[in-house]
């Protein structure tokens, strides 16, 4: 077994007995994250749900089955990927994270991305952007906007966008997802299908839109 992949193994070992806030006293368990210890693409959510907890997975119900089918469109698995979340408890209710809970276990997440090394980090929603981005701007204002940003002392790109849970139910946000993840395969620097039918503009690449001052 590779070394990151024992560091890893061995920080979740440690995270599984956290006690740093109430959570722990609610929990079923620490849902740690899931998936490539060596992972290019890094997904980070909010914090488990009902199933998450009793699973010990993240992304496991109805918007980690949209996150699979996301993935699946862009030729990844879960497998490829890593995914975890800002809280590593579930909130009691599937309430929203609290400031507290959220500074309580924010070096978890920034010691998984230190072992890790992602090179593209996609925050799904407003908790993960605002503070992986150490901005207060919202997901809709940011989503689909590529970010520069240095995690756990590595350069990476950061990319905001929609949370799947918000897409279940509302058509439109459905397709600003499916819009955003398209660009992922190119901000990981993968070689892009061949178009069908008559050949579309290309969308910009990342380096000319930093010199826009898009990011
Ligand atoms: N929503 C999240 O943000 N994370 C999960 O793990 C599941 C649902």
């Amino acid at each position: 077994m590779a070394a990151a992949d024992l560091s890893l193994i061995a920080y979740a070992d440690q995270v599984a007995g956290c006690e740093r806030c109430a959570l722990a006293k609610t929990r079923t368990q620490v849902v740690f994250g899931a998936g490539s210890p060596t992972a290019d693409l890094m997904f980070v959510g909010e914090a488990p749900g009902f199933h998450e907890d009793k699973q010990g997975v993240p992304f496991v119900g109805a918007a980690g089955k949209l996150l699979s089918k996301l993935l699946e469109g862009i030729g990844l698995s879960r497998d490829e990927v890593y995914i975890a979340n800002v809280l590593k408890c579930r909130p009691p209710g599937n309430r929203d994270p609290q400031p507290e809970e959220i500074e309580s276990c924010e070096s978890h997440l920034f010691r998984q991305i230190e072992l890790i090394q992602p090179k593209l980090v996609a925050t799904l929603g407003n908790f993960a952007t605002k503070l992986l981005s150490g901005r207060p701007n919202g997901i809709t204002q940011v989503h689909g906007r590529p970010q520069h940003v240095v995690l756990g002392g590595n350069d990476v790109t950061l990319y905001p966008i929609f949370h799947p849970a918000a897409a279940l139910y509302t058509p439109r946000m459905l397709q600003v997802l499916e819009e955003d993840f398209a660009r992922i395969p190119e901000l990981l620097g993968h070689a892009q299908p061949e178009p069908e039918g008559p050949a579309e503009p290309a969308p910009a690449p990342v380096v000319e839109q930093a010199q826009l001052g898009l990011f």
